[in-house]
């Protein structure tokens, strides 16, 4: 097979999903002299406002996914529980990357930690739930506490339950609602930590410093890079994104994120074959962007330098509560000149809801952290 052509600026990126990370692979692709179409079912969408052409149209409508196709020189993904069958029609009429296989796979926690300890890769202890018998078998073998996930369609710990005593089993499992599950061993982790790395055509890879992610109610709260880890294990979690991009034969980007144990071991908690929360520092803090780099991946061009501008960087996100009850004070978290301000044009706040974040590269981690935590607290101080 001839080897695939780039796709060069001025072409049309297709994407599927259009929400925050989909508006600023648009912004980037923009500045790259792309044009973009985004697709979902979702109108004035975060990444539509931003968009040449936004599609409104059910994923499982073919007819619609053949036209978005026809009108684009490569389709990319910012949401992966897109159907199979979505990618797999895109696929007809346009290169999809990465592939419509990563996606299969990443988009379910089973068949993820399956592949990942099929191949070697240190993931978490796991066991596929059916029936309340395979919760008592999986609780006997990995013990308690244990996580209860749904397989399918679980992000920022919707639909994950921790199991802390074996009365507490039939209340967890009937949580399912019938659908499938996996338990996992609890891990008493140290940090936890993401990997993103970017993948070429012909196989070039590069990934960016090492993040580190602190949770508020398993929703990502800050990240800061590079993480507060010896530098040969930030090297062992790079090459196991490294090995793991490889074995799925990755074009585009792909986030890993680990957990690292008290004894000082890495654990693999998730994929998502796309651009992640936890890369968004990259947008001030490295020489190239998660999301310029996606574009770069995808479209064959050579990937962009992932240094850091400043020795530390750190985001911090802004949810909805932060809007409850009256807009939050702008003018207050950026009278810190090197605090970034990024919106995602979402006009309905409900708590929990991603709707931005703040960035800042400082001449330290603590020092990015201590700021981006501070201008997001100006938001909302009385006074
Ligand atoms: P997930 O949706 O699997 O990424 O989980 C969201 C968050 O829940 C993770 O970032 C962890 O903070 C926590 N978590 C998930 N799985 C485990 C586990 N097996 N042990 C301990 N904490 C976990």
């Amino acid at each position: 097979m001839a080897a695939a052509k780039p796709v060069p600026p001025g072409a049309v990126i297709g994407v599927l999903g259009s929400g925050q990370l989909g508006r600023m692979l648009a912004l980037a692709a923009r500045q790259l002299g792309y044009r973009v179409h985004v697709y979902s079912p979702e109108s004035d969408s975060p990444a539509g406002q931003v968009s040449d052409v936004e599609i409104v149209a059910s994923y499982e409508d073919q007819d619609r996914v053949r036209a978005f196709a026809r009108g684009v020189q490569v389709v990319t993904f910012e949401f992966e529980n897109v159907p199979a069958i979505t990618s797999r029609t895109a696929a007809e009429l346009a290169p999809v990357r990465p592939d419509g296989h990563v996606l299969h796979i990443t988009q379910q926690r089973l068949r993820e930690k399956t592949f990942l300890r099929d191949r070697g890769f240190p993931t978490t202890p796991f066991r596929r739930i059916e029936r309340l018998d395979d919760l008592e078998t999986a609780i006997l073998e990995l013990g308690l506490p244990g996580i209860l996930k749904t397989a399918s369609f679980g992000y920022d710990g919707k639909g994950q339950q921790k199991v802390a005593t074996a009365a507490g089993l039939a209340a967890a499992f009937a949580a399912l609602n019938g659908s499938e599950g996996i338990y996992e061993a609890y891990v008493d982790f140290e940090r936890e930590i993401s990997v993103i790395g970017a993948r070429t055509m012909t196989g070039e890879f590069v990934a960016f410093p090492v993040f580190e992610n602190r949770h508020e109610n398993h929703i990502l709260d800050v990240t800061f890079a590079p993480a507060a880890i010896p530098s040969a294990l930030a090297a062992e979690a790079i090459e196991l994104a490294r090995g793991i991009l490889e074995s799925l034969n990755v074009v585009g980007l792909l986030t890993v994120e680990l957990f690292v144990t008290r004894s000082g071991r890495l654990l693999v908690n998730e994929l998502a074959p796309r651009t992640h929360n936890s890369g968004h520092l990259t947008l001030d803090g490295c020489v190239t962007s998660q999301f310029e780099q996606q574009v770069r991946a995808i479209c064959g061009l050579p990937l962009g330098s992932t240094a850091l501008r400043r020795p530390g960087a750190a985001m911090a996100n802004l949810l909805g509560h932060l809007w409850i009850p009256s807009t939050p004070a702008w003018t207050a978290a950026l009278a810190d000149p090197d605090v970034k301000l990024h919106l995602y044009g979402k006009s309905d706040a409900r708590v929990g809801r991603k709707m931005g974040h703040l960035t800042i590269a400082a001449d330290s981690t603590d020092e990015a952290v201590r700021r981006v935590v501070a201008a997001r607290h100006r938001l909302t101080a009385i006074g």
